[in-house]
């Protein structure tokens, strides 16, 4: 057993963690393989405001495995962070977004919506992010005011000076920022005001304890304020219940994402959602 091993050594024969270790570097490979045969792809997630309007959608990887199926993030973000090829994913997932909003532009129902993009770490401090972003959303035709990139409250603690500078260069641009999973990080006013940000999404563990619990409310509501007074929107996300949407509405938020409107789906079945537009039908009325 373990501790009968001398002090200082290591076990380097444990079969389970061997097998873990050569199971990470088949995976490793096999997104490197599935990269180049152009597995990976994008789901979008609808989001919508209080009067059940789409507002925007998020773009969610996945990777349609030939053997495997199809895998969500879990499946493969861990491995492909650690090895640094998730940046390589990322390229793929913006460029799929922006050429979707091109797309959507002529749809009624989805001319006007926002089009949010997950941004890991790697990506954001990457060399030529900026240049990368940019030069997306003008090959595609993309609207950067329709562009929102999410961040995390941790990595922009990593080295905020370098974020808030690439944030800038495009917020000039008009693209917008979101802070995902917020509440679950460093979260202070005095660093979120230091940031320009337009947006923040109540991570869903909060959502997840309503009704029920108190201290998720708690939470929710003490988000819900810092966004106010710092004068930026808010959204929730994992909305499962209508009870749910119901409080988070009462309590002063008018933007949802979540199972109980819509899962994440390929672009042609978002297409396909019962979308209650009051004014994309007046619109097809008149
Ligand atoms: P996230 O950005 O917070 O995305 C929300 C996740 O919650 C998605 O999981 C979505 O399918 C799931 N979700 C949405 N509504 C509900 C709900 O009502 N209930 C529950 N239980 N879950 C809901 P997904 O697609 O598996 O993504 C997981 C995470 O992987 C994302 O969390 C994000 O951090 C990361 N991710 C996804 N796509 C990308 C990408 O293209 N690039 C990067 N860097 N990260 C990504
Ligand atoms: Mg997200
Ligand atoms: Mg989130
Ligand atoms: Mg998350």
């Amino acid at each position: 057993a373990a501790k009968d091993a001398g002090k200082g050594e290591r076990r380097f024969f444990d079969p389970h963690m061997q097998e873990t270790i050569s199971q990470r570097l088949l995976l490793e490979e096999d997104i490197i393989r599935g990269l180049e045969a152009r597995e990976f792809g994008v789901y979008f997630q609808a989001q919508f405001n209080s009067d059940s309007q789409l507002i925007g959608v998020e773009s969610l990887v996945r990777w349609h495995h030939p053997k495997r199926g199809l895998l969500s993030p879990a499946a493969f973000i861990d491995v492909a962070e650690a090895a640094g090829i998730m940046s390589q994913i990322d390229s793929v997932v913006l460029l799929r977004s922006c050429e979707q909003m091109a797309k959507w532009t002529r749809l009624p129902a989805f001319s006007e919506i926002t089009v949010s993009v997950n941004i890991s770490p790697a990506q954001l401090y990457q060399h030529g992010f900026v240049e990368e972003v940019l030069n997306v959303v003008s090959d595609t035709g993309a609207d950067p005011k329709r562009l929102k990139l999410e961040l995390t409250e941790s990595m922009l603690v990593t080295d905020m000076q370098q974020a808030i500078a690439r944030m800038r260069q495009l917020k000039q641009a008009g693209i917008r920022f979101s802070i995902d999973d917020f509440g679950t990080g460093y979260s202070s006013l005095q660093y979120l005001q230091q940031l320009p940000l337009d947006q923040l999404k109540i991570d869903q563990s909060f959502v997840r304890g309503l009704p029920e619990d108190t201290s998720s409310l708690a939470i929710i509501r003490a988000v819900i304020a810092m966004a106010t007074s710092l004068g930026l929107e808010v959204i929730a996300e994992g909305v499962e219940t209508e009870v749910q949407r119901d409080i988070l509405l009462a309590n002063g938020c008018g933007l949802y994402q979540g199972y109980w409107y819509a899962k994440p789906l390929p672009a042609e079945q978002v297409e396909q959602l019962d979308i209650i537009d009051n004014a994309t039908s007046t619109k097809a009325l008149g």
